[in-house]
Formats: C-alpha cells, sequence, structure tokens
C-alpha cells in the first residue's frame, strides 16, 4: 500500500518554515491505518513487546491499537502536571520549542521489553526524551516504530544502538 498517498504535507504550519506532515488522512481511511499499524504489531510481535510507551498525543495513536492488538499494556508519556500520580521527567528540545516530558514512576517494571511509538520522527528530540525516561524506570527498549521519518533531520543519529522501524521515510 502507498500510504503517502494518505500524508498531507502543510507548508508553514505551525510555524514559518516547517512542511507540516498531517496523519489525520490516513487514520480516516480504515483499511490504511489499519494496515500500517499492522505493521507495527508484526514487529513488537518480533521484538517480544511487553509493553508499549507513546508520546503525547500522537504517539498515542500509533501505540494504542498496537497493544490492543497484542493485548499487553500501554504507558502513556504526557506533558508536565498531566499524569496524576508519582512521575519522573526528563528535559527535552523540539523540531520547534521547548518542553519536559513524564511517565509515572510505576508504568514499566525493571527488564520489560518495550516497543516506544510516535506517529513521527523528526529531530529525534522527542524519542530521545522518551526513551530516557524507560531507561530511567530500568525498561528496555527493544524497538522504536514511527509512520514517518523525515530522513533530513537526522533524528535516527539520535537513535545509534537501537532498533527502528518507520512506514513511510521523506
Ligand atoms: P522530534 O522530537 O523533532 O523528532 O519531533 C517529533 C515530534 O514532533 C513527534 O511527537 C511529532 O508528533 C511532532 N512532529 C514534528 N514534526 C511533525 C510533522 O511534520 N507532522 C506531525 N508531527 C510532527
Amino acid at each position: 500500500m502507498d500510504y503517502k498517498e494518505y500524508i498531507e504535507i502543510v507548508e508553514n504550519w505551525p510555524k514559518e518554515g516547517v512542511r507540516f506532515k498531517d496523519i489525520t488522512p490516513l487514520m480516516a481511511n480504515g483499511p490504511a491505518y489499519k494496515s500500517s499499524v499492522d505493521e507495527i504489531v508484526e514487529y513488537a510481535k518480533e521484538k517480544e513487546i511487553d509493553v508499549v510507551v507513546g508520546p503525547e498525543a500522537r504517539g498515542f495513536i500509533v501505540g494504542c491499537p498496537v497493544s490492543y492488538a497484542l493485548e499487553i499494556g500501554f504507558a502513556p508519556v504526557r506533558k508536565e502536571g498531566k499524569l496524576p500520580r508519582e512521575v519522573i521527567k526528563v528535559d527535552y528540545g523540539l523540531e520547534y520549542g521547548e518542553n519536559v516530558l513524564t511517565i509515572h514512576k510505576d508504568a514499566i517494571k525493571p527488564g520489560q521489553r518495550v516497543l516506544i511509538t510516535d506517529d513521527l520522527l523528526a529531530t529525534g528530540g522527542t524519542i530521545e526524551a522518551t526513551i530516557n525516561l524507560v531507561e530511567q524506570l530500568g525498561g528496555i527498549v527493544a524497538g522504536c516504530a514511527f509512520l514517518v521519518e523525515l530522513s533530513y533531520l537526522d533524528g535516527k543519529d539520535k537513535l545509534e544502538g537501537y532498533d527502528v522501524l518507520t512506514i513511510m521515510t521523506y
């Protein structure tokens, strides 16, 4: 399936100079959404994943259906102040902005094999921060999966030594 058919490129959004890849048309097409997620489900089976972790908000769109399909848990990574119980945190930089990410302290048990999911890999800052949180909790990052990779932003450089699956590359 040519998934790129379902990605809309929005010029100068959310700010001047950014060519935003909008995945909502892919999500709107049931067979395309299912098929792209199924590729990640197969990858997660190969990697013997125990738990899926995804950063808000689009990491949930990719990660939750993978968890559901495999009957394994999903742990949300959220911006500061959004999770109700004890959290650990990390500071990170975005392609456009600055942020703090958090995860519940009991979200991952030491030694669990974790798949990290997000819609898109740009500079790699978000995923690097998410890896940091998982590893602080003693999780093993067994794989990272994205629908889209912007290869010209070299995010994969931050993921050296980790296994990465991307469904589409620009
Ligand atoms: P990174 O941290 O620079 O790799 O940026 C990736 C994060 O920003 C992901 O959580 C994406 O959801 C979001 N993001 C950055 N650029 C885009 C885009 O063009 N389309 C959709 N999401 C984007």
